[in-house]
């Protein structure tokens, strides 16, 4: 199909898919070199940036209508309007007002969290290739404007619509658009006016993916007249699913609402049959008893736990795209990293180069990307190996303010500050030797091939891993001209390099006659140039990251496409443990399942692997129990980051595709980030816990207080809106603040969790039966003194409330370390949040004792101080004896740690 009729046109518009593309380029008023900086600007003023319209949030209607689809909140208004049918104005008031500030609450919590979100989203802009005034330039996908020249390589996300000007092997996974999942093939050429969408090959749509190949397209509409702006959709943002976590505590929360209500009226039933109480009483005891019950706070707190470690993760690099990754990151139990980048710097240079198998290496001077430093030794040799780095070669060195910067692969960056160190100057270089054809770089074949054009003829230039490469090679320079190669010779230069630490790459050529097109069939009967060393230091927090991680039980595997020595040098270097040695890409392939479990726990350095390997070992490891973390960046590591519980892509060096198969990604590609990450999701698991454990004994000790009345007999020692009361002031002032809990110290010194334990394990249970045990008899204990000191039932009942309050504000400094003793001076001390909440609630319940309007309301009396006194004296025994039996049961426990390990976080298969 070559030439489509001129009048391909719609309404005016050119249909861009049936086109010719000069015509197409015509049209924009753009060519193959870009548009000026000029015409974009005024482009950008007329079309307005390329970003979809946010889609409307949820209207406040419909938010508040959610705040009452809550089983509590409809006992409450019934219970409400019930009691202002009896005539109680007063305490239907007051439950009505509970009613719609928890609406309130719940309303300013999801606000928080989805505010939390967005931010988060905002951080995840997509970047675009572009060619203007003939520079090619990375820019935001945002400022792109019809006309631009857009270059795609494999795993990007196509910013706009593009009419393809050129494109080699291109496929494009267009699911996003037209729910087709396999890649569709795309070409330059014209395809018929009524194709639909998924058949115009001869676009590519703005949202889908490039799955493999390279191409270039001029940009044909942007933002909302694109196709997927047409239809609404909204890519690569976060998805705010809820998370397992949240799902089980829903589900918890629901069921005890409903066993509450149930025990209720067992209560009322026997309140009102053998407790003499009468049917108004029964059912005001029976509200009490819901009300106190009924952990209504939880599902709000523990999601701005969430959001609040959300955003936490985002300011240590971070950004999570999907929520259960939260969790799963604080239950990792191993993390499988990239080499280049994540653990060292990505910045190269070349150290060493051989060019004589027999001979000493040469040195090479410098720092940094700086074309300068002392090159020694044979410097003709040299020269030749720096001329084929540079002519297979994609990358460009600039200066500016800060020093040499490389565009493009470090590496290549490294091989071009090499050649300005030996004289070669790149664009005389490129220009004597234009580039006839290539093969490009591919992780399969790990090599990449030039055809360059000269006054020596054509010739073929390859780079490449040098294992890879050897078995290409047949001859190496001599004295006078080529002889046949030493492969054994070269192949212990190789591995010395490596053992070394290099990465190490080997150059070759081969004169040939013809000057068309190179494939792989051409890669054979090479002259190797010799070797390249490059030294790429690890970042120095690695370091400390990977010795966290050894702290906190988890295991550090590298997977990398480099050489095995190179990568246990790196490893040792790391400290990581290089004792299971190195597997290689080829042995994962040859192993069975059942082996590949065991090498895959023993080893912890992958070399020579490639994409499709890391899927393999992210299952093996998960069959061996383990909660994975694997890195990547390329479009094909995506199987593998969707497998693992906890896919992490690159922010900076990684493909859209990549980040879109994530559930993180990083900012900065660091693998401190990951570390930070995983501390942070312990924490915010940590936090959940707290809260939980916080919230149940009040709400359980409330409850039993009012069981435990109505039984005996006794008037209730506090009435129901008065534990309203209580519950609004301390849900909202004290429960709140342990979503703010910095990380526990030691939280990274212990093992993992268990995946798949309970959020309430036996340990739990028993804290929270204890406490709201505790709390009971306190309250019937202060109660059954001051009656009996002759007080009246109101006078009783406000100290009752003042000391709920205040026990649990000291058994708050109690849960803040769940591992540890809290008195300590720092535990003591709080945080910031801690004595606002404190400061809150204390406040609250002194207006709630002396205030004469809020007396009126909750028929509270003053207190004398000493009765102040007993109350505070109270709360510092329940924080002595809950520490208490915090320590005996950890000596209690450690002698069995030590025996039958029972609480050991060994990992078991799935
Ligand atoms: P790492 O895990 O350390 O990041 P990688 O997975 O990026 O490594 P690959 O990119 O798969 O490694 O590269 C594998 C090997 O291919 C490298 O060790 C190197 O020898 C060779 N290689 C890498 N990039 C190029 C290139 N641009 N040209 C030629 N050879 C290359």
């Amino acid at each position: 199909m070559t030439s489509m009729p001129q009048q391909a046109q719609a309404n005016g518009t050119l249909l861009w898919h049936a086109s010719d593309t000069e015509e197409v380029l015509a049209n924009l008023g753009s060519g193959p070199e870009g548009l000026s900086a000029l015409e974009i600007a005024t482009r950008l003023s007329r079309h307005g940036p390329n970003c979809l319209p946010e889609p409307p949030g949820r209207g406040l209607l419909a938010r508040l209508r959610g705040q009452f689809e809550n089983l509590l909140i409809l006992v409450l208004i019934a219970a409400g309007a019930v009691t202002a049918l009896l005539g109680h104005w007063m305490d239907s008031g007051v439950i009505l007002a509970v009613v719609v500030l928890n609406a309130a609450i719940g309303l300013w919590q999801e606000g928080r969290a989805e505010s939390a979100l967005a931010g988060v989203r905002r951080l995840l802009s997509d970047t675009a290739s572009v060619r203007r005034a003939g520079r090619r330039e990375s820019i935001p996908a945002t400022e792109l404007v019809p006309g631009d020249i857009v270059l795609l390589e494999p795993g990007d996300r196509v910013p706009a619509d593009l009419r393809l000007i050129e494109a080699r092997g291109m496929r494009a996974q267009e699911a996003a658009l037209t729910g087709e999942s396999a890649a569709v093939d795309k070409d330059a050429d014209p395809v018929p006016e009524d194709a639909p969408l998924g058949d115009r090959r001869s676009m590519a749509f703005s949202g889908t993916l490039v799955a493999s190949g390279r191409g270039t397209g001029v940009v044909v509409a942007t933002g909302p007249r694109s196709e997927i702006g047409r239809i609404g959709a909204l890519l690569g943002g976060v998805e705010p699913t809820a998370t397992p976590l949240l799902r089980q505590i829903d589900r918890f929360a629901r069921r005890l609402t409903t066993v509450i209500l149930g025990v209720c009226l067992l209560v009322f039933g026997y309140a009102v049959g053998f407790g003499g109480y009468s049917r108004e009483d029964a059912f005001f005891a029976m509200v009490g008893m819901a009300v106190a019950a009924i952990p209504e706070g939880l599902p709000a707190v523990i999601t701005i736990a969430l959001a609040l470690g959300v955003q936490r993760m985002a300011a240590r690099r971070a950004i999570v795209r999907r929520l259960p990754a939260v969790e799963t990151l604080g239950a990792v139990t191993v993390i499988c990293t990239d080499k280049t980048g994540t653990l060292t710097l990505n910045e190269m240079v070349v150290r060493r180069v051989v060019t004589d198998p027999n001979a000493p290496a040469v040195e090479i001077g410098g720092e940094g990307y700086a074309p300068n430093g002392e090159v020694e030794g044979n410097q003709a040799a040299v020269a030749a190996l720096a001329r084929t780095g540079l002519l297979c070669n994609d990358a460009h060195l600039r200066q500016d303010k800060s020093g040499w910067r490389v565009e493009g692969d470090p590496m290549e960056g490294a091989l071009l500050a090499l050649a300005g160190k030996i004289g070669l100057d790149a664009a005389t270089e490129r220009a004597a030797h234009p580039r006839l054809h290539e093969i490009p770089f591919d992780a399969a074949w790990s090599y990449m091939a030039v055809l360059t054009d000269g006054t020596g003829g054509a010739m073929l230039h390859v780079k490449g891993a040098p294992d890879r490469l050897l078995p290409y090679c047949a001859f190496q320079p001599g004295p006078d001209g080529a002889v046949p190669i030493d492969r054994e010779a070269w192949a212990a230069r190789i591995e010395a390099l490596a053992a070394s630490g290099h990465r190490v790459l080997a150059f070759a050529v081969k004169p040939v006659a013809a000057s068309g097109e190179i494939g792989h069939a051409d890669i054979g009967g090479l002259r190797l140039l010799g070797l390249a060393g490059f030294i790429d230091p690890a970042r120095p927090e690695a370091v400390a990251a990977a010795a966290d991680c050894r702290r906190a039980g988890i295991a550090v595997k590298m997977i990398t496409g480099d050489h095995a020595l190179t990568a246990l040098a790196v490893a040792a270097e790391l400290g990581l443990d290089t004792r299971g040695g190195a597997l290689t890409g080829r042995e994962i392939e040859a192993a069975k399942d059942a082996d590949l479990r065991r090498m895959a726990r023993e080893a912890n350095v992958f070399a020579r692997a490639a994409p499709e390997h890391k899927l393999r070992l992210v299952e093996a490891l998960q069959a061996e129990g383990h909660v994975v973390a694997m890195t990547g960046d390329g479009v094909n590591d995506a199987p593998a980051l969707k497998r693992a519980d906890a896919g992490i892509a690159m922010g900076i060096k990684g493909t859209e595709a990549a980040k879109e198969a994530a559930r993180v990604v990083l900012t900065d590609d660091n693998f401190a980030s990951i570390v930070a990450a995983v501390r942070e999701g312990r924490t915010i698991h940590d936090n959940i816990r707290k809260v939980i454990a916080w919230n149940l004994p009040t709400n359980g000790g409330e409850a039993l207080v009012i069981i435990l009345a109505i039984l005996i007999g006794l008037p209730l020692p506090i009435t129901p809106i008065q534990i309203l009361w209580i519950n609004m002031v301390t849900a909202v002032a004290l429960g709140l603040t342990l979503a703010f809990e910095p990380p526990e110290p030691g939280v990274m010194a212990r093992p993992p969790r268990r995946p798949g334990a309970a959020l309430l394990d036996a340990e739990m249970i028993w804290r929270v039966a204890l406490v709201s045990v505790l709390f009971g008899l306190a309250v019937f204990g202060l109660s059954a003194w001051v009656t009996a000191r002759g007080e009246t039932l109101a006078y009783a009942r406000t100290l009752s409330v003042d000391l709920l309050v205040v026990m649990e504000i000291f058994y708050l400094f109690s849960v803040r370390y769940l591992h540890m003793t809290s008195i300590t001076l720092t535990g003591l001390l709080g945080t910031r949040a801690v004595w606002f909440g404190v400061a809150l609630a204390v406040a609250s319940q002194l207006l709630f004792t002396y205030a004469p309007p809020l007396q009126a309301v909750f028929d509270s009396r003053p207190v004398a101080p000493a009765d102040g006194a007993v109350v505070l004296g109270m709360g510092v025994a329940l924080l002595l004896v809950l520490e208490a039996e915090k320590m005996l049961r950890r000596r209690w426990r450690a002698p069995a740690r030590l025996q039958g390990d029972p609480d050991s976080r060994r990992i078991r298969p799935r």
